[in-house]
């Protein structure tokens, strides 16, 4: 690997931005690290950047500014606040940037970085699920590059045979099933904030911990592999695989499927992307097939999830279906998280907006914010009324 590679991570803060930040800060040598953003979280930003002697710190919450500032005080990194300082970050020269801001308020610092060319580790699947085309043309148009982090979409990244694309016949995502697999489904409806978060697996922010207890995850996920890959939507299957041990597969025409396998830690992904298109090591612990056994796979019961099964029709439906959902989904969620509606009621949340709001087909990035703002709207106003 050269020497030193200049990186920016969007959405610091979060799950994947710390474990980026972790692999970054074992070989300092290797990085250097520009820009830096939060939301809102100031002391865990100002950490941050102080440890990695980032250029340039970021916090997207206005109101926080003054807090950033006293907080970095004296070290000589340059402050901003606000999505236009966001935009900045995205911006920045760096060799590599890591779009690890969660939902839709990821998606105009993503096409930034898109059309301005940039090498983008991809982890942000809301803004892709929202306005899919429009970022694949935007990367077409500037030859940026996208490097998929999602443990899945990193596992298929690995396994395309890149002589013979033509040669694919399926992908196949893998999902763990979430905490609530085997659980009675009337427990399941009533299932607390607590229980969902707490993935038997993986351990991640709040919101796709939410996200894989509904299997609303595996939705946004076949969606995102569907504009990665340029796959129809009947060449991508899914497969329940509990332990989480092999993270996608790659069918080929001749009948051979390529596997990814590897520990549940979401820094061998992030690593792959960050040393890409070399290798560098990581402290993960390693695989151990013998230790772990057994191996299970089994067919995702669209009845117990009924949010995969809506994502599966919004993504062969497409036009505005699919941002319509993400941003009826994050209202849902947040609103769970909340504790003002139920488990069992973000499904059909979405699947009322998806019916109440039908506009016509998004063809700028300005049309899916409108989109996306209108669902979040719809879906607010729709859960007020049952609560209520
Ligand atoms: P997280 O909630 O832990 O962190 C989110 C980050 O985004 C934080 O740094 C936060 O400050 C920032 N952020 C939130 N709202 C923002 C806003 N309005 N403007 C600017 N920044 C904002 O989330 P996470 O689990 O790290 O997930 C990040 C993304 O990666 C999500 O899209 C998620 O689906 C995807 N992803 C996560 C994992 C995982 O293991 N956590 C795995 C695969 C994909
Ligand atoms: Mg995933």
């Amino acid at each position: 690997m050269k020497k030193s590679k200049t990186v920016t991570i969007l959405g610091a803060t979060g799950s994947v931005g710390q474990s980026t930040l972790d692999l970054i800060l074992r070989t300092p040598d290797k990085f250097a690290v520009e820009a830096l953003t939060a939301h809102s979280d100031v002391e865990g930003l100002a950490k941050a950047a102080r440890a990695t002697s980032a250029k340039f710190a970021v916090i997207g919450d206005p109101s926080r500014f003054d807090d950033l500032k006293d907080a970095l005080s004296g070290t000589g990194i340059e402050v901003g606040a606000g999505e236009d300082a966001v935009i900045e970050a995205a911006l920045r020269n760096a060799d590599w940037t890591m779009a690890a801001i969660v939902g839709c308020a990821g998606l105009m610092p993503v096409m930034a970085a898109l059309e301005g060319g940039k090498t983008l580790a991809f982890a942000n699947k809301e803004a892709l699920v929202s306005a899919g085309s429009l970022m694949i043309d935007a990367a077409t148009r500037s030859g940026a590059t996208l490097l998929p982090v999602d443990s899945e979409h990193n596992a298929i990244f690995q396994c395309l045979d890149q002589s013979a694309p033509k040669g694919v016949h399926r992908i196949v995502l893998t999902a763990s099933g979430g905490p609530f697999r085997t659980t009675p489904l009337e427990e399941m409806a009533r299932a607390t904030p607590a229980q969902a978060v707490a993935h038997p697996n993986w351990s991640m922010g709040a919101k796709i911990s939410v996200d894989s207890a509904t299997m609303m995850n595996k939705g946004l996920e076949l969606i995102e592999a569907h504009h990665l890959f340029a796959m129809p939507a009947d060449r991508l299957d899914v497969v329940i695989h509990p332990q989480s041990v092999v993270h996608s597969m790659v069918e080929y025409a001749d009948g051979s499927v390529l596997a990814q396998l590897g520990p549940a830690d979401m820094r061998v992904p992030i690593a792959h992307t960050l040393a890409w298109p070399e290798r560098m090591d990581t402290p993960c612990e390693r695989l151990d097939l013998a230790a772990v056994g057994r191996l299970d796979f089994m067919a995702p019961d669209y009845l117990r999830f009924p949010a995969l099964k809506l994502a599966r029709e919004v993504m062969i439906a497409g036009g505005p279906a699919p941002a319509i959902m993400n941003a009826a989904n994050e209202a849902a969620v947040a609103a769970f998280l909340a504790g003002t509606i139920a488990f069992g009621d973000i499904a059909t949340v979405v699947a009322r907006v998806l019916d109440r709001y039908v506009p016509a087909d998004p063809i700028s990035l300005a049309d899916v914010l409108a989109i996306d703002s209108e669902a979040r709207r719809v879906a607010s106003a729709l859960m007020e009324s049952v609560v209520a």
